[in-house]
């Protein structure tokens, strides 16, 4: 790990490219349902895509909380932008960890340049919460693999230059495979219109015949399972900076507002009830911040609670995210339910953080199970 210093000096950098180059945009990427291209291009200033990547594969070897403080501080002006930045992470990660040194080289280099964006394919109708559940399927013929079956749900979908897929390759096991988009067999299904996170694409992709080269399998085609579990316990934490960076946002966006506002001949900020949520408020965004910090030091360390903590943290976070979002909107007053105010889109943006990457009933599952020790 790095001094504190080193961390606050990063979080500081970001933040700054977060309000100059990422922040303008905000509105227009929610209202016009657009890629947040501004914000792929700041990342490359800062090279924030190479940010999570081993040394070996070009990257910048950043640990966990340096991650998760880039997401936080990216999501407290748009939560779209940090979503584009996750998911791009989630598609390389295999990638990275598992591809062959002719993958890498294929993929890596561009990738680090912050010229690819790239998804992660596990959700299906069958499978969302049940991600073993999955039938999507690959099979080994004649030097290559094919895979058949559509996901669902799936972020930066057809603006992705690479996907990284679960496939089931025999009864009970399953495969990573990387599929670039010019694949034969690949297509995507309809753009979803969704609540919010409005500008980060969400479809199906669709693998009919797909077919691969053997090079584009991730590692063993037995071992994916312990791969991705092993990501979900890595990623979950990341969704819960992003909900601490949308709490933070919106507190932040609402304190500005009832110093500015005046009734009853006064500020908003003077009503007592006022300063109690404030109050409030505050002490649960860091609460969820000391949870979230610690938890991303379990799991860098491989602690053998990290799993636990990486739900607790990802269920804590996504909670106060939605009820901060909510508070804000309320502390605007009329002013809070018009989209002219980002509580508005910040509010919306938070339910979805009780959703992806497992919902906050899986979360509870994966605590109780561990407390239980059942
Ligand atoms: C905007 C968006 C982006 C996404 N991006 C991606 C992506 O990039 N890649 C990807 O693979 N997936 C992605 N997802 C999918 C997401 O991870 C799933 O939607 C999520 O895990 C929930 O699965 P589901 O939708 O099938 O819900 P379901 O499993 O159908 O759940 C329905 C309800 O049942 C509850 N439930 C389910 N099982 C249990 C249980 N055992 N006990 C108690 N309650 C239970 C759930 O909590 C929920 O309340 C995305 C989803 C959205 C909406």
């Amino acid at each position: 790990m790095l001094e504190r210093e080193d961390y606050e000096e990063f979080r500081k950098a970001v933040r700054r490219l977060a309000e100059t180059k990422i922040q303008p945009y905000a509105a227009d990427v929610d209202e016009k349902k657009r890629f947040p291209e501004e914000a792929l291009a700041a990342f490359k200033e800062l090279q924030l895509v190479a940010l999570p990547f081993d040394e070996r594969v070009g990257g910048q070897s950043g640990d966990v909380l340096a991650q998760s403080i880039c997401l936080e501080e990216i999501a407290r002006v748009c939560a779209t932008s940090s979503l584009t930045l996750m998911v791009i992470w989630a598609g390389l990660g295999p990638i990275a960890s598992f591809g062959s040194p002719q993958l890498i080289e294929e993929v890596m280099k561009p990738a680090i340049n912050g010229d690819t964006v790239a998804s992660i394919c596990l959700t299906e109708i069958h499978g969302g919460s049940d991600v073993w559940g999955a039938r999507t399927r690959a099979q080994y013929q004649d030097g290559q693999w094919v895979i058949n079956g559509q996901k669902r749900y799936i972020t930066n979908a057809s603006r992705s230059d690479w996907y990284s897929v679960l496939a089931r390759t025999g009864e009970d096991s399953f495969g990573v495979f990387a599929v670039h988009k010019s694949d034969p067999g690949l297509s995507f299904g309809k753009l979803e219109s969704k609540m919010g996170v409005r500008g980060s694409p969400t479809a199906d992709v669709i693998f009919e015949d797909c077919r691969v080269e053997d090079y584009r399998l991730l590692g063993d085609s037995k071992e994916g399972r312990q791969y991705i579990t092993d990501s979900l316990a890595y990623t979950r934490p990341l969704i819960g900076a992003q909900a601490l960076g949308i709490a933070q946002g919106a507190l932040d966006a609402a304190i500005k507002y009832v110093k500015e506002r005046e009734v009853f001949g006064q500020q908003v900020a003077r009503f007592q009830m006022i300063r109690g949520t404030i109050a409030d408020l505050a002490t649960e965004i860091e609460a969820a911040r000391q949870l979230l910090y610690r938890s991303c030091q379990a799991v860098e360390n491989k602690e053998p609670e990290a799993r636990t903590l990486a739900s607790m943290a990802k269920l804590f976070c996504s909670n106060v995210a939605m009820k901060v979002a909510t508070e804000s909107v309320q502390l605007h007053g009329g002013a809070g339910y018009l989209t002219d105010f980002p509580v508005e889109r910040m509010m919306r943006d938070a339910k979805i953080t009780q959703i992806y990457e497992g919902t906050s009933e899986i979360q509870k599952l994966i605590v109780a199970k561990a407390m239980l020790s059942d």
